[in-house]
Protein backbone atom coordinates (compact mmCIF):
# COMPACT_ATOMS: atom_id res chain seq x y z
CA UNK A 1 0.00 0.00 0.00
CA UNK A 2 1.30 3.41 -0.86
CA UNK A 3 1.66 4.96 2.01
CA UNK A 4 1.70 8.60 1.34
CA UNK A 5 -1.50 7.98 -1.16
CA UNK A 6 -3.06 6.69 2.49
CA UNK A 7 -2.08 9.71 4.23
CA UNK A 8 -3.73 11.96 1.87
CA UNK A 9 -7.16 10.07 1.37
CA UNK A 10 -7.06 9.93 5.61
CA UNK A 11 -6.48 13.43 5.36
CA UNK A 12 -9.01 13.92 2.43
CA UNK A 13 -11.61 12.11 4.81
CA UNK A 14 -10.54 14.24 8.07
CA UNK A 15 -11.76 17.50 6.08
CA UNK A 16 -14.95 15.86 5.17
CA UNK A 17 -15.26 14.57 8.50
CA UNK A 18 -14.88 18.35 9.88
CA UNK A 19 -17.55 19.99 6.55
CA UNK A 20 -20.41 17.60 7.66
CA UNK A 21 -20.17 18.41 11.01
CA UNK A 22 -19.91 22.35 10.82
CA UNK A 23 -22.55 21.84 8.13
CA UNK A 24 -24.45 19.86 10.97
CA UNK A 25 -23.58 22.36 13.90
CA UNK A 26 -24.68 25.25 11.26
CA UNK A 27 -27.87 23.67 10.72
CA UNK A 28 -28.87 23.37 14.62
CA UNK A 29 -28.21 26.89 15.42
CA UNK A 30 -29.77 27.97 12.71
CA UNK A 31 -32.73 26.07 13.73
CA UNK A 32 -32.41 26.57 17.38
CA UNK A 33 -31.74 30.40 16.87
CA UNK A 34 -35.40 31.40 15.68
CA UNK A 35 -36.65 28.37 18.11
CA UNK A 36 -35.66 29.65 21.54
CA UNK A 37 -37.37 26.72 23.27
CA UNK A 38 -35.54 23.96 21.75
CA UNK A 39 -32.92 25.36 23.19
CA UNK A 40 -34.59 25.75 27.06
CA UNK A 41 -35.51 22.26 26.11
CA UNK A 42 -32.10 20.69 25.91
CA UNK A 43 -30.45 22.71 28.87
CA UNK A 44 -33.28 21.60 31.26
CA UNK A 45 -32.72 18.03 30.26
CA UNK A 46 -28.59 19.00 30.37
CA UNK A 47 -29.22 20.15 34.07
CA UNK A 48 -31.56 17.07 34.74
CA UNK A 49 -29.09 14.60 33.34
CA UNK A 50 -26.33 16.14 36.11
CA UNK A 51 -28.83 15.77 39.01
CA UNK A 52 -29.40 12.35 38.19
CA UNK A 53 -25.53 11.32 37.98
CA UNK A 54 -25.08 13.73 41.62
CA UNK A 55 -28.08 12.06 42.88
CA UNK A 56 -26.67 8.62 41.81
CA UNK A 57 -22.98 9.54 43.27
CA UNK A 58 -24.81 10.52 46.55
CA UNK A 59 -26.67 7.15 46.55
CA UNK A 60 -30.08 8.60 46.65
CA UNK A 61 -31.84 7.76 43.84
CA UNK A 62 -35.26 6.37 45.15
CA UNK A 63 -38.44 8.42 44.39
CA UNK A 64 -36.81 11.11 42.69
CA UNK A 65 -35.94 8.88 39.73
CA UNK A 66 -39.33 8.47 38.71
CA UNK A 67 -39.89 12.00 38.64
CA UNK A 68 -36.74 12.46 36.75
CA UNK A 69 -37.80 9.75 34.10
CA UNK A 70 -41.48 11.42 33.71
CA UNK A 71 -39.87 14.98 33.20
CA UNK A 72 -37.42 13.80 30.84
CA UNK A 73 -40.12 12.20 28.81
CA UNK A 74 -42.61 15.09 28.77
CA UNK A 75 -39.26 17.32 27.30
CA UNK A 76 -38.36 15.12 24.70
CA UNK A 77 -41.84 14.83 23.58
CA UNK A 78 -42.69 18.55 23.27
CA UNK A 79 -39.22 18.86 21.61
CA UNK A 80 -40.43 16.70 19.00
CA UNK A 81 -43.43 18.23 18.83
CA UNK A 82 -41.59 21.27 17.88
CA UNK A 83 -39.41 19.55 15.23
CA UNK A 84 -42.27 17.75 13.68
CA UNK A 85 -44.37 21.16 13.34
CA UNK A 86 -40.96 22.22 11.55
CA UNK A 87 -40.74 19.24 9.38
CA UNK A 88 -37.67 18.43 10.62
CA UNK A 89 -36.28 14.94 12.28
CA UNK A 90 -33.87 15.03 15.33
CA UNK A 91 -31.35 12.96 13.05
CA UNK A 92 -31.64 15.90 10.43
CA UNK A 93 -29.36 17.30 13.43
CA UNK A 94 -26.64 15.00 12.83
CA UNK A 95 -23.73 15.23 10.26
CA UNK A 96 -23.83 13.75 7.31
CA UNK A 97 -21.38 11.70 7.05
CA UNK A 98 -20.12 9.99 3.87
CA UNK A 99 -19.28 6.43 5.61
CA UNK A 100 -21.68 6.01 8.56
CA UNK A 101 -19.37 2.99 9.24
CA UNK A 102 -16.77 4.96 10.21
CA UNK A 103 -18.20 8.11 10.88
CA UNK A 104 -15.10 9.53 8.23
CA UNK A 105 -12.38 8.98 10.28
CA UNK A 106 -11.38 6.21 8.22
CA UNK A 107 -10.74 4.07 10.72
CA UNK A 108 -12.96 1.27 13.25
CA UNK A 109 -11.68 1.17 16.17
CA UNK A 110 -12.72 -2.08 18.75
CA UNK A 111 -10.98 -2.69 22.27
CA UNK A 112 -8.34 -4.73 20.47
CA UNK A 113 -7.00 -3.01 17.69
CA UNK A 114 -7.86 0.08 14.76
CA UNK A 115 -8.19 -0.80 11.64
CA UNK A 116 -8.53 0.83 8.05
CA UNK A 117 -12.35 1.30 7.11
CA UNK A 118 -12.99 -0.33 4.00
CA UNK A 119 -14.08 2.97 2.70
CA UNK A 120 -10.26 3.74 2.36
CA UNK A 121 -9.36 0.34 1.47
CA UNK A 122 -11.73 0.48 -1.44
CA UNK A 123 -10.65 3.95 -2.44
CA UNK A 124 -6.61 3.07 -2.39
CA UNK A 125 -8.11 -0.08 -4.91
CA UNK A 126 -9.34 2.58 -7.17
CA UNK A 127 -6.55 4.12 -7.64
CA UNK A 128 -4.11 1.70 -7.58
CA UNK A 129 -6.48 -1.10 -9.70
CA UNK A 130 -9.79 -0.28 -10.65
CA UNK A 131 -8.77 2.53 -12.69
CA UNK A 132 -10.72 2.34 -15.89
CA UNK A 133 -13.64 -0.23 -14.56
CA UNK A 134 -14.75 1.50 -11.80
CA UNK A 135 -15.82 4.49 -13.62
CA UNK A 136 -18.74 2.61 -15.68
CA UNK A 137 -20.41 1.76 -12.59
CA UNK A 138 -22.49 5.16 -12.76
CA UNK A 139 -23.74 3.85 -15.55
CA UNK A 140 -23.74 0.53 -15.12
CA UNK A 141 -25.97 -0.88 -12.50
CA UNK A 142 -29.38 -2.82 -12.06
CA UNK A 143 -30.96 0.03 -12.65
CA UNK A 144 -29.96 0.51 -16.28
CA UNK A 145 -29.84 -3.29 -16.87
CA UNK A 146 -31.71 -4.09 -20.33
CA UNK A 147 -33.49 -7.72 -20.16
CA UNK A 148 -35.18 -6.68 -22.62
CA UNK A 149 -32.74 -6.32 -25.43
CA UNK A 150 -32.44 -10.26 -25.42
CA UNK A 151 -34.62 -11.90 -27.72
CA UNK A 152 -37.51 -13.68 -25.78
CA UNK A 153 -37.37 -16.62 -28.88
CA UNK A 154 -36.53 -19.92 -28.13
CA UNK A 155 -33.63 -21.00 -30.71
CA UNK A 156 -32.96 -24.66 -29.55
CA UNK A 157 -30.38 -25.36 -32.11
CA UNK A 158 -28.41 -21.93 -32.50
CA UNK A 159 -28.04 -21.74 -28.76
CA UNK A 160 -28.87 -25.15 -27.37
CA UNK A 161 -30.59 -24.20 -24.74
CA UNK A 162 -34.88 -24.61 -24.49
CA UNK A 163 -35.16 -21.47 -23.30
CA UNK A 164 -35.30 -17.77 -25.07
CA UNK A 165 -31.87 -15.53 -23.85
CA UNK A 166 -34.41 -13.60 -22.02
CA UNK A 167 -35.37 -16.35 -20.35
CA UNK A 168 -32.22 -17.07 -19.19
CA UNK A 169 -30.64 -13.65 -19.05
CA UNK A 170 -33.61 -13.21 -15.76
CA UNK A 171 -32.55 -16.26 -14.02
CA UNK A 172 -28.93 -15.01 -14.35
CA UNK A 173 -29.65 -11.42 -12.80
CA UNK A 174 -31.76 -13.52 -10.16
CA UNK A 175 -28.94 -15.70 -9.54
CA UNK A 176 -26.52 -12.67 -9.05
CA UNK A 177 -29.66 -11.02 -6.97
CA UNK A 178 -28.69 -13.88 -4.77
CA UNK A 179 -25.05 -13.41 -4.43
CA UNK A 180 -25.61 -9.96 -3.56
CA UNK A 181 -28.26 -10.57 -0.73
CA UNK A 182 -26.29 -13.85 0.76
CA UNK A 183 -22.67 -12.35 -0.10
CA UNK A 184 -21.63 -13.21 4.14
CA UNK A 185 -23.09 -17.08 3.94
CA UNK A 186 -20.04 -19.17 3.37
CA UNK A 187 -22.59 -21.83 1.40
CA UNK A 188 -23.63 -19.08 -1.04
CA UNK A 189 -21.44 -19.68 -4.21
CA UNK A 190 -19.07 -18.08 -6.40
CA UNK A 191 -19.79 -17.10 -9.75
CA UNK A 192 -18.63 -18.14 -13.44
CA UNK A 193 -20.07 -16.04 -16.05
CA UNK A 194 -19.20 -17.86 -19.78
CA UNK A 195 -19.89 -16.81 -22.98
CA UNK A 196 -19.21 -14.95 -25.66
CA UNK A 197 -18.43 -11.01 -25.90
CA UNK A 198 -21.08 -8.12 -25.64
CA UNK A 199 -23.65 -10.71 -23.70
CA UNK A 200 -23.23 -8.76 -21.10
CA UNK A 201 -21.01 -10.53 -18.69
CA UNK A 202 -18.46 -7.24 -17.79
CA UNK A 203 -22.19 -5.19 -17.24
CA UNK A 204 -23.47 -7.71 -15.12
CA UNK A 205 -20.34 -7.73 -12.96
CA UNK A 206 -20.47 -4.87 -12.45
CA UNK A 207 -23.78 -3.90 -11.35
CA UNK A 208 -22.69 -6.70 -8.49
CA UNK A 209 -19.89 -4.43 -8.16
CA UNK A 210 -21.70 -1.58 -7.42
CA UNK A 211 -24.06 -2.92 -5.23
CA UNK A 212 -21.37 -4.36 -2.57
CA UNK A 213 -19.71 -1.47 -2.97
CA UNK A 214 -22.72 0.60 -0.98
CA UNK A 215 -22.76 -2.19 1.17
CA UNK A 216 -19.98 -1.11 2.22
CA UNK A 217 -17.66 -4.04 1.09
CA UNK A 218 -14.84 -3.75 -1.10
CA UNK A 219 -14.34 -5.14 -4.74
CA UNK A 220 -10.96 -5.53 -7.07
CA UNK A 221 -11.51 -5.83 -10.59
CA UNK A 222 -9.21 -7.61 -12.69
CA UNK A 223 -8.22 -8.66 -16.15
CA UNK A 224 -6.91 -11.91 -15.37
CA UNK A 225 -3.75 -11.40 -17.62
CA UNK A 226 -3.27 -8.50 -15.41
CA UNK A 227 -3.48 -10.18 -12.44
CA UNK A 228 -1.26 -12.66 -13.43
CA UNK A 229 1.13 -10.69 -14.59
CA UNK A 230 1.40 -8.90 -11.21
CA UNK A 231 1.87 -12.42 -9.09
CA UNK A 232 4.53 -13.21 -11.09
CA UNK A 233 6.41 -9.96 -10.89
CA UNK A 234 5.53 -9.98 -7.60
CA UNK A 235 7.07 -13.55 -6.77
CA UNK A 236 10.08 -12.62 -8.81
CA UNK A 237 10.76 -9.55 -6.78
CA UNK A 238 9.89 -6.60 -8.64
CA UNK A 239 9.91 -3.58 -6.76
CA UNK A 240 7.06 -2.10 -7.86
CA UNK A 241 4.64 -4.80 -6.45
CA UNK A 242 4.38 -4.35 -2.82
CA UNK A 243 3.00 -7.27 -0.54
CA UNK A 244 0.33 -5.37 0.39
CA UNK A 245 -0.88 -5.53 -3.84
CA UNK A 246 -0.83 -9.10 -3.57
CA UNK A 247 -1.97 -10.42 -0.44
CA UNK A 248 -4.96 -7.73 -1.69
CA UNK A 249 -5.94 -10.37 -3.74
CA UNK A 250 -6.56 -12.88 -1.64
CA UNK A 251 -8.10 -10.61 1.45
CA UNK A 252 -10.61 -8.56 -0.77
CA UNK A 253 -14.20 -8.92 -0.05
CA UNK A 254 -15.43 -9.39 -3.93
CA UNK A 255 -12.72 -10.06 -6.79
CA UNK A 256 -13.70 -9.93 -10.15
CA UNK A 257 -11.32 -11.68 -12.61
CA UNK A 258 -12.42 -10.82 -15.79
CA UNK A 259 -11.44 -12.19 -19.38
CA UNK A 260 -9.96 -15.37 -18.08
CA UNK A 261 -8.74 -17.58 -20.90
CA UNK A 262 -7.35 -14.87 -22.93
CA UNK A 263 -4.20 -14.65 -20.75
CA UNK A 264 -1.03 -16.36 -21.92
CA UNK A 265 -0.78 -19.21 -19.46
CA UNK A 266 2.13 -21.52 -18.11
CA UNK A 267 1.95 -23.75 -15.48
CA UNK A 268 3.50 -20.97 -13.02
CA UNK A 269 0.13 -19.38 -13.88
CA UNK A 270 -1.83 -22.08 -13.27
CA UNK A 271 -0.33 -22.83 -9.77
CA UNK A 272 -0.69 -19.04 -8.96
CA UNK A 273 -4.65 -19.32 -10.63
CA UNK A 274 -5.18 -22.08 -8.65
CA UNK A 275 -3.63 -20.81 -5.55
CA UNK A 276 -6.20 -17.57 -5.58
CA UNK A 277 -9.03 -19.31 -6.11
CA UNK A 278 -8.58 -22.22 -3.87
CA UNK A 279 -7.77 -20.15 -1.06
CA UNK A 280 -10.32 -17.34 -1.66
CA UNK A 281 -13.21 -20.38 -1.20
CA UNK A 282 -11.46 -21.58 2.45
CA UNK A 283 -13.02 -18.40 3.57
CA UNK A 284 -9.81 -18.13 6.39
CA UNK A 285 -10.51 -16.21 9.63
CA UNK A 286 -14.14 -16.52 8.77
CA UNK A 287 -13.76 -13.68 6.47
CA UNK A 288 -16.10 -14.57 3.73
CA UNK A 289 -14.47 -13.75 0.53
CA UNK A 290 -16.14 -14.12 -2.78
CA UNK A 291 -15.13 -14.08 -6.52
CA UNK A 292 -16.64 -13.65 -9.85
CA UNK A 293 -14.81 -14.99 -12.72
CA UNK A 294 -15.94 -14.00 -16.49
CA UNK A 295 -14.65 -15.91 -19.67
CA UNK A 296 -15.06 -15.75 -23.38
CA UNK A 297 -14.77 -19.18 -23.08
CA UNK A 298 -16.83 -21.90 -23.52
CA UNK A 299 -16.93 -24.59 -20.89
CA UNK A 300 -15.89 -27.37 -22.56
CA UNK A 301 -12.75 -25.24 -23.56
CA UNK A 302 -12.96 -23.76 -20.27
CA UNK A 303 -12.04 -27.10 -18.96
CA UNK A 304 -9.62 -28.15 -21.63
CA UNK A 305 -8.21 -25.22 -21.13
CA UNK A 306 -7.32 -25.57 -17.62
CA UNK A 307 -5.37 -27.65 -15.05
CA UNK A 308 -8.52 -30.21 -13.50
CA UNK A 309 -7.48 -28.80 -9.99
CA UNK A 310 -9.13 -25.51 -11.12
CA UNK A 311 -11.80 -27.13 -13.12
CA UNK A 312 -12.99 -29.40 -10.21
CA UNK A 313 -13.12 -25.98 -7.91
CA UNK A 314 -15.56 -24.02 -10.32
CA UNK A 315 -17.60 -27.26 -10.93
CA UNK A 316 -17.90 -27.34 -7.30
CA UNK A 317 -18.39 -23.59 -5.53
CA UNK A 318 -18.92 -21.92 -8.64
CA UNK A 319 -22.75 -21.13 -9.63
CA UNK A 320 -22.21 -21.49 -13.35
CA UNK A 321 -24.03 -18.46 -15.68
CA UNK A 322 -23.79 -19.43 -19.38
CA UNK A 323 -24.88 -16.62 -21.31
CA UNK A 324 -25.73 -16.65 -24.86
CA UNK A 325 -27.82 -14.39 -27.30
CA UNK A 326 -26.74 -11.84 -29.73
CA UNK A 327 -24.43 -9.15 -29.35
CA UNK A 328 -26.55 -6.76 -27.01
CA UNK A 329 -24.41 -4.14 -28.20
CA UNK A 330 -25.57 -3.40 -31.44
CA UNK A 331 -28.85 -3.58 -30.05
CA UNK A 332 -28.16 -0.97 -27.74
CA UNK A 333 -26.59 1.65 -29.84
CA UNK A 334 -29.51 0.87 -32.51
CA UNK A 335 -31.98 1.84 -29.95
ZN1 LIG B 1 -15.38 4.36 6.37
Amino acid sequence: MDSSLLKTLLREKEQKKIRAEITAENFKNEIYKKNKKLQEIDDTLNSIALSKIHNILQNNNKDLSFDFETKILDLKKEKQKILFLLGIKETDFEPHYECSICKDTGYITNSYESTICNCIKQKLFDLEYNKSNINNLEKENFGTFRTDLYSDKIDEKKYNANISPQTNILNIKEIAENFISNFDYPEEKNLLFTGNTGLGKTFLSNCIAKELLDKGKTVLYQTSSIMLDTIIDYRFGKENISKELYQNLFDVDLLIIDDLGTECMNSMKFTELFNIINTRLLNQNSHITKTIISTNLSLQNLFSTYDERIVSRLIGSYNICRFFGEDIRLKKSAT
